[in-house]
């Protein structure tokens, strides 16, 4: 019996210097192929086509927005395996005409789709807006996401909405549903045992209509994180804040920049003479209805934020409302205000917006202001922002400059 065990140990011997061998040699590399490529995840690209050029290099060919043959979708995909080692070119280009541009702004990349990193198109879209590449370094990891600007999926916002809304003062509506029957979430901060009565509160309504305009999204995170610190105490008493991060929630896994399933731009889908089922897209009735409701509440809405993103820091335009220079100080003071709490240079100085509307009624800022005749802001910019921080960083500033310029109650 010794015997044979001792022959067994000889006989595996070789067998475990060869794989303790193989171990500390480079494991082998296998390229890339359109097979580890996705397009249709929680960040996704409706239509896109993907083939192989070269070793480590593809070209992707996108699709357009439904009902807008001129709209590219966003370059969003997934690769699923074996990237670790590789690096990867990318050609990608767009034949839809030259009205809209995927390359307008910063992509970035991931491991893991909450901790990214920019990329930066070769050519971007002044210099050629139908036609980029993008190049990456070897990864170190086999799973790889890319999305536009820094990204945020609709399951993203869910998970964060979920722990958002177990604290005591937040709660997660769900006002009706999408096309394709994703809920339609609405995230409101209402301190529930307020020493101030609901007629003296304030509110405030942040919504994103463009769902491609990711950093406008992480700006809202950047507010909510604030409202529900301690830091915030006072603001919660006074104050009642209304989030919608997905207007459109079925377009990030589709790609869609500006619409949702219908083809409709979510930012023209206002009807200044009231909600109409008939005359709307389905989910901007729906919201416009659950708004309307909340104007005939006890704390209808004060300020509306459209929030969106083009080039450049962040730029609030606003439309002023009958409580500036009345039960609060001048517009000017909450520029002022603005001004001094931002202190890394994230916000471009408030300005007011004269003359006719620049989008229309069927905007979600000068809607509201016509209806209601409300504070309303479209708050753009951020595409000059690279990172999920500097975008959470503006949000702060504009939560704290509210939190300061509205700190009187209501009918004080
Ligand atoms: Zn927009």
């Amino acid at each position: 019996m010794r015997i044979n065990k001792y022959w067994n140990l000889l006989a595996v011997l070789p067998l475990l210097i060869m794989f303790t061998y193989c171990d500390n040699v480079q494991e082998e590399i296998v390229p890339l192929s359109v097979e580890d490529f996705r397009f249709d995840g929680p960040l996704g690209s409706q239509g896109a086509q993907i083939a192989e050029i070269d070793t480590n290099h593809f070209k992707i060919t996108l699709d357009h927005a439904p009902g807008n043959p001129q709209w590219p979708n966003k370059l969003n995909f997934e690769i699923t395996q074996n990237a670790k080692g590789n690096n990867l070119t990318l050609e990608v280009e767009f034949d839809g005409g030259p009205s809209m541009s995927f390359n307008e702004y910063a992509q970035s990349w991931s491991y893991d789709a909450q901790n990214w990193q920019p990329v930066h198109w070769e050519y971007g879209r002044n210099e050629s807006p139908q036609y980029d590449i993008l190049e990456f370094d070897p990864f170190e990891q086999d799973q790889v996401f890319v999305g536009t600007q820094v990204p945020m999926s609709f399951e993203d916002a869910v998970s964060m909405k979920e722990e958002w809304a177990s604290h005591p003062d937040a709660t997660l509506y769900t006002i009706g549903e999408s096309s394709q029957g994703r809920p339609l979430y609405r995230l409101t901060i209402k301190k529930g045992d307020s020493e101030v009565a609901p007629e003296d509160r304030w509110a405030h309504y942040f919504a994103n209509q463009h769902p491609g305009e990711h950093n406008s999204q992480w700006r809202m995170v950047g507010m909510v994180d604030w409202i529900l610190s301690d830091e915030a105490r006072e603001y919660r008493q006074k104050n009642i804040s209304h989030f919608i991060f997905f207007m459109s929630p079925d377009a990030p896994t589709h790609g869609w920049y500006r619409v949702n399933e219908d083809g409709v731009d979510m930012n023209r889908s206002y009807r200044a003479e009231g909600a109409n089922r008939e005359e709307q897209t389905h989910e901007a009735y729906l919201w416009q209805k659950d708004l309307e409701e909340m104007m005939e509440s006890e704390t209808p809405v004060t300020t509306i934020w459209a929030m969106h993103t083009w080039g450049g820091i962040v730029e609030p335009l606003l439309k002023t409302g009958p409580e500036m220079g009345t039960q609060v100080g001048s517009w000017e003071e909450f520029k002022e205000i603005m001004e001094t709490l931002d202190e890394d240079g994230l916000i471009k100085p408030l300005a007011v917006r004269e003359g006719p509307p620049r989008y229309g009624p069927v905007s979600w800022s000068d809607g509201p202001h016509e209806q209601f005749g409300i504070t309303a802001i479209l708050c753009e910019g951020a595409g000059a922002f690279y990172t999920k921080q500097e975008n959470l960083d503006s949000g702060v500033v504009l939560i704290k400059s509210i939190a300061e310029y509205y700190n009187q109650n209501l009918r004080n």
